[in-house]
């Protein structure tokens, strides 16, 4: 375990996910959390799940860092927002685990409130339709986007919209009665009067969360209970690099979803591309800073929106039930296709990624052979560019480069020999993924366990041994 005096000798390392979501994150971040004095996430909220797997045991992190697994501190920048009835619940269970949970949290980070959870779902009855997945509801888009429904889109358009209320906020109960006062009587008259929907209709609606007095002791509450981790994020990471410690900080969602560079509208709300560092824990962007990121050897996506090389059948079928590829906070059914250069492509120019994380290459194990798409044709025209048009989704055609599979392997063992006892066709995989890309290899996962990853590269500058992952 690590005892949280970390030093550096390699620069402030940045995971980021080069998919839609659900690479991998949690698990590579566990790997170089090793090394790591704080984990930071720089946005996320209470709709983000990341799994860790180590010694038979699952550890799900909603709203913790994967990192204090290892026993390294927690940071939520205040680019993060903030649900904290959950927060506390997930803090109070991975302590019951025996898991020392050291937490800093921005006090500027905004707060989702049940209003917002409700308007999540009311925005959805309102777009209408079902979760738009196919192409030409993709292209209309009309239909749902598929939201986790944790209302952290509706707390963001509040944050932007200058009526949010921030972590420490909750600290003063005058203020925050006089607050949620104007609010409960916003949102009930927006989701009833302007989407036409009553509250008593909505899954999420509970009577006490539209009572004023319940709601503010409540959050006041819950506020009280977290002040003692409420701090300034961006003096506390200023004063650890001044330290030379090590820090990771810890995307959550990816380049696909995020709100810029995503796949619009069918994206998250946050920065979750690596220039959401700088704006989501007040670091300067003059920091130099290394970013990894962090891949699928195929691509999966949960709710709606463009998926160009989406697989249906029988591989798909192997893909889901062999990766598990059932969402971490729905539980939903995700789609999966195979993997996408264009996106990574996007990802790595996007995020200035100069190595990856590639993991579940043994989900592919077994098939006869691989398709990776390294261009699209749209309209007879091929582009290695991410097309902006909704239209232009809808004609995607992938244009593929089809490899040869590999077999299974008794992956633990290939992992405590390392890349060379790998089969020759999955390392040619590897190989020509990261070639295309321009970038170098630093981890593999071969299976979804700490103890199942191969590491080439660990950024912190620590030598590199089959003990990396221990
Ligand atoms: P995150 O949101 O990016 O942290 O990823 P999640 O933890 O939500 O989802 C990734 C899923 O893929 C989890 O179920 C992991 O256990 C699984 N996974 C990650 N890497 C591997 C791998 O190398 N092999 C297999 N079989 N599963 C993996
Ligand atoms: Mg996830």
């Amino acid at each position: 375990m690590n005892n949280g005096s970390a030093t550096r000798s390699g620069c402030d390392l940045i995971l980021v996910g080069c998919q839609f979501g659900d690479e991998g994150k949690g698990r590579f971040t566990d790997v170089f959390a090793r090394d790591a004095f704080a984990i930071v996430r720089y946005q996320g909220g209470p709709h983000t799940g990341h799994s860790v797997i180590t010694d038979g045991r699952k550890f799900r992190f909603v709203q913790v860092p994967s990192g204090v697994l290892r026993g390294v501190m927690g940071v939520l920048g205040n680019g993060c927002v903030i649900e904290p009835c959950g927060l506390l619940d997930e803090v109070t269970a991975l302590e019951k685990t025996g898991l020392p949970v050291k937490l800093h949290i921005s006090e500027t980070a905004h707060v989702v409130f049940p209003y917002h959870m409700a308007q999540d779902e009311a925005m959805e009855r309102w777009r209408g339709g079902s979760v738009a997945t196919s192409q030409s509801s993709v292209a209309a888009g009309l239909n749902q986007i598929g939201s986790t429904r944790r209302g952290v889109g509706p707390c963001r358009e509040d944050k932007i919209a200058r009526i949010g209320l921030r972590l420490a906020d909750l600290l003063d109960a005058e203020l925050l009665r006089a607050r949620l006062d104007r609010l409960l009587s916003l949102k009930r008259h927006f989701i009833e009067n302007g989407l036409g929907i009553k509250l008593e209709e909505l899954s999420a609606f509970r009577k006490e969360d539209w009572d004023l007095d319940e709601l503010v002791a409540k959050y006041h509450s819950s506020g009280c209970r977290l002040a003692s981790c409420m701090c300034d994020v961006s003096t506390l990471l200023s004063k650890a690099r001044k330290e030379s410690r090590f820090l990771v900080y810890e995307g959550a969602q990816s380049i696909g979803l995020d709100i810029e560079h995503g796949t619009y509208p069918y994206c998250s709300t946050g920065y979750s591309s690596a220039g959401g560092v700088t704006v989501g824990t007040g670091s300067s962007p003059g920091i130099p800073f290394q970013v990894y990121g962090i891949a699928k050897a195929y691509t999966s996506r949960v709710g709606g929106g463009p998926l160009p090389t989406e697989l249906d059948g029988p591989v798909a079928d192997q893909i889901v039930e062999r990766g598990c590829e059932y969402g971490t906070v729905t539980g939903r059914r995700r789609r999966v296709g195979w993997l996408d250069l264009v996106l990574l492509r996007h990802a790595v120019q996007v995020d200035g990624i100069s190595h990856l994380c590639l993991g579940a290459i043994d989900v592919l194990a077994g098939l006869s052979e691989v398709k990776v798409a390294t261009s699209y044709r749209i309209n007879g025209s091929q582009t290695d560019r991410w097309p902006a048009k909704l239209s232009d989704w809808a004609k995607v055609e992938p244009v593929y480069t089809v490899l040869p599979g590999w077999p299974d392997q008794d992956w633990l063992a290939v992992a405590r020999q390392g890349v060379t006892a790998l089969s020759a066709n999955a390392r040619r995989y590897l190989d020509f993924v990261v070639e295309t890309l321009g970038v170098e290899l630093a981890a593999i996962g071969i299976g979804p366990s700490r103890e199942a990853t191969i590491v080439l590269r660990m950024p912190s500058g620590a030598p590199v041994g089959v003990s990396s992952v221990t």
